[in-house]
Order: C-alpha cells, then structure tokens, then sequence
C-alpha cells in the first residue's frame, strides 16, 4: 500500500508539471494502474479491481485480450506503418468486414484515429454531400473535443471553447423520464420532434446538412430515448432534405445488445461514426455512409493513421471475436441480468432516482433530497467502490449518474458482486 502511494504521488506530481492542466483524473486516490487481464486492471500494489467502465467503453474484449495481443504483436513485426497513401490489405479486410456487420446500406468507411476525427470527417461529409453548412445537435450530447467536435457538443464540462464553431442548433433531447416539455410519454405528442421542426425554422436557415445524435446519450447521463423518437425525427429531418448522422463511437459494437444501437429501432442513419471498442484497445475512428452518400467524398482524402495496418488487424480480430462468440447477444442477456440487479437496488433506496440503458451500458441516477442530483454522493460511492475492488463509470450533466459499461466478456458472479457491493456501500451512507 505504502509503494502505491509513492507511486501514485510522484507520478500524479510529474502529471501535474509536464501536461497541460485540463488532464484531469477520476478519484481522490487514484490507484496507478499498471497492468490489465481480462475485465481487471491491476494496480502498483497489485492490487486487482474488475473494469466496469472498460476505458469508457473501449475494452469490449477486456484487457490484453491473448487474441487481439498476437494478432497485433505479429503485425507489429511484419509492417507497422505505410499510411493511406500506399495499399494495403488490413485496411480494405476491415471495411468489407464492417460493411457485413453495418446496418442497411451502409457498406463504404474511411478510418482515422478517433471518435473526434471520425465525426470531424462525417460532418465534411454532409457538407459535401448536401452543399450546405449547418448542423443540429442535443443538448447533453458529446462529440468529442476537436473545435468542430467540442461545439456540436451540449455539456457544459466539455464545452471548454469559449468561441465555438457557429451554424449549430442545439435542440433538447428525448428524455422521457425527465421530459424537458413536462409531457408523459404514451400520451404525449412527441413535442421534442416537433421541438426540432421548430429549431429549424426558427434558428437556421432551414437548409441544415445534418443532425448529430447519440443513440443514447452517454456522457449526457445514459439517456435512452422512445422507440418512436428517431422514425419520427427521420420524417421532420426529410422535411428539409437534413441528413442523420448517428455517433455510435460509444454505443457501437455489442455496446447495448445490438451490434450498432441504431438497431433496437430498426433505424439505419445516413452516416455512422464510430471508434473505441472497435480497435481493441489501438487508436481508431472510422464513420461509414451508403455508396449513394460516398460519391460525394471523391477529392483526395488522406489519413496518416487511419487504418494503419496494426490497428487495421486489431479492429478485424475484435470483430472475428465478437461475431465467433456472440457477444452482442451476451450483450443483451448480461445486460438484463445487470438491470434486475440494479432495479431491485432503485426499489429500495430513495437514493438511486433512476436506471436506465440498453445492454452493457447501464445507469444508476443519483438524486438527494428534493430530487437535486446527489454529485458528491456520487463522488463518494465511485471512490468507495474503487476502494472495494470495483471502478465504474460517472456522467450526466450534473455528474450523478453512476454508469456501467463493463467489457461484453463479464460474467454474472462479477456483475452480481459489483451489484451487491454497491448496494452495501449505498446502505451505509
Ligand atoms: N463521441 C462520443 C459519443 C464519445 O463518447 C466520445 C468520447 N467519449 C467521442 C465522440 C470522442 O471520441 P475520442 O475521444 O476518441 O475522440
């Protein structure tokens, strides 16, 4: 414990000299970690906590996956880097293998090296294809932290630019639980798609190329949104010939019991971005579109890295592995299992407002007295939980909401001991 400490402390000090300040850590103590087997990571001490936010939703496999680790480490031995300018083959496997796997017609990718990048590259896309400049977006939303990623963001905590890009409508997202309209769902008339009709005649110049959306909102709180919201939001967007482009970067592969989580709705969008779980752990962000769509991307395009061979060869074992051990399936079913964990948890503490999600990717909202959002309650239950052997995930806007994306390999003794350590520490608060 003592070396731990020392660790921590005089790497925590070098962090705080040598990098830019914004570079912020979880927790009061954070433990080094400094190695990672399956769903642990293990810290200096040796201490072991199982993963049960996966890097923000990245190690679907969990760590050092032995499969992915070989596939990688020979490539890293044969060819590690050319870039997209000279042919290569694990960059063209990767995208007929995700074209299999993509929903509809979306058959065509370009790869780049993150969630940010890839929806830079969508929105260029939509521009191209449209001829037109704005977006919309929710509020609440996350898109990563480029200057054009951070403005089509609605969380305050990550808007860190004080001139954002101009030409984006942020419009509310559907959160039914919490209808920003104070409408019930199944009697409502869906007032946040008509609240999007209305933004785009008021607030643009009715000619937006596209909308962003999370399928679910994950740094925004793990909002899932009604069955009916995108078919109906697809019907105004046609409206004014405004494409939807589905940022399933943290959604995507497996994430909520679907391979793309557009699929619970039967919903294909005109472009998907993705990246994390994808790369098993290597840098990558891709986004996809239809043949129609791509035509209009034909001007050189490049990336340095996109699709390098190392990470072109990780992302195509993650997607082998994923498909021979059904693991969106699993997915779904540890998914539930984690839910009925969870809700008995609600039934019984005043505490916990509130659960939601779909599959792997679930949320526990934690309200204090008068349904404020209990943020430091939150705090403290993440870091007991740390201190217990657990590490799970915190969002929303107003950070309280516990958040659950353990790796699609969980099993249930570990999901039901996580549960019932979080119901003890919630219990003696
Ligand atoms: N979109 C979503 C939905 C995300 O969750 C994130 C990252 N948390 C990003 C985009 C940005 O991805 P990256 O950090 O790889 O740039």
């Amino acid at each position: 414990m003592e070396r731990l400490q020392a660790n921590s402390q005089s790497v925590i000090e070098k962090k705080k000299r040598y990098l830019i300040p914004c570079m912020f850590h979880f927790y009061k103590n954070p433990p080094l970690m400094v190695r990672g087997e399956g769903v642990q990571l293990i810290d200096s001490s040796g201490k072991r906590y199982l993963d049960l936010y996966s890097g923000v939703s990245v190690n679907a496999l969990g760590h050092c996956h032995p499969e992915v680790t070989a596939a990688i480490c020979e490539q890293v031995k044969t060819l590690q880097h050319t870039t997209s300018i000279y042919l290569t083959e694990a960059l063209v496997d990767l995208a007929e293998a995700l074209a299999g796997v993509l929903p509809g017609n979306l058959s065509r990718s370009f790869f780049c090296a993150s969630g940010s990048e890839a929806n830079e590259g969508a929105a260029l896309l939509a521009t191209l294809h449209t001829g037109r400049n704005e977006f919309l977006a929710f509020q609440n939303g996350l898109h990563g932290r480029t200057k054009l990623g951070m403005s089509l963001t609605g969380l305050s905590m990550w808007r860190t630019d004080p001139h954002p890009v101009g030409g984006i409508t942020m419009v509310p997202p559907p959160h039914c639980k919490q209808c920003p309209f104070g409408q019930k769902y199944g009697i409502c008339k869906f007032e946040c798609v008509d609240a999007v009709d209305k933004a785009i005649q008021s607030s643009t110049s009715g000619k937006p190329a596209a909308m962003f959306v999370e399928p679910i909102q994950g740094n925004g709180g793990i909002v899932v949104p009604p069955p009916e919201y995108f078919p109906r939001l697809r019907t105004v967007l046609n409206k004014y010939g405004t494409l939807l482009i589905a940022d399933e970067v943290q959604t995507g592969i497996g994430r909520t019991g679907k391979m793309y989580c557009m699929e619970h709705w039967s919903f294909v969008p005109d472009i998907i971005t993705g990246g994390k779980a994808l790369g098993g752990g290597t840098p990558i962000g891709y986004f996809a579109t239809s043949d129609l769509i791509a035509q209009s991307y034909t001007r050189p395009g490049a990336s340095t890295f996109g699709g390098n061979p190392v990470t072109a060869v990780a992302a195509l074992t993650v997607l082998r592995i994923i498909q021979r051990d059904d693991l969106v399936s699993r997915s779904a079913e540890l998914g539930s299992f984690l839910r009925a964990h969870l809700e008995n948890i609600a039934k019984r503490y005043a505490l916990v407002a509130d659960v939601r999600g779909l599959g792997l990717m679930q949320g526990l909202e934690l309200n204090g007295a008068g349904r404020k959002p209990a943020a430091e309650t939150t705090d403290f239950v993440l870091e007991a939980m740390k201190d217990a052997g657990f590490l799970l995930g915190k969002t929303g806007p107003s950070r309280n909401v516990l958040t659950f994306m353990p790796p699609l390999i969980v099993n249930e003794n570990q999901l039901r001991d996580a549960a019932d350590t979080l119901e003890r520490i919630i219990r003696e608060l």
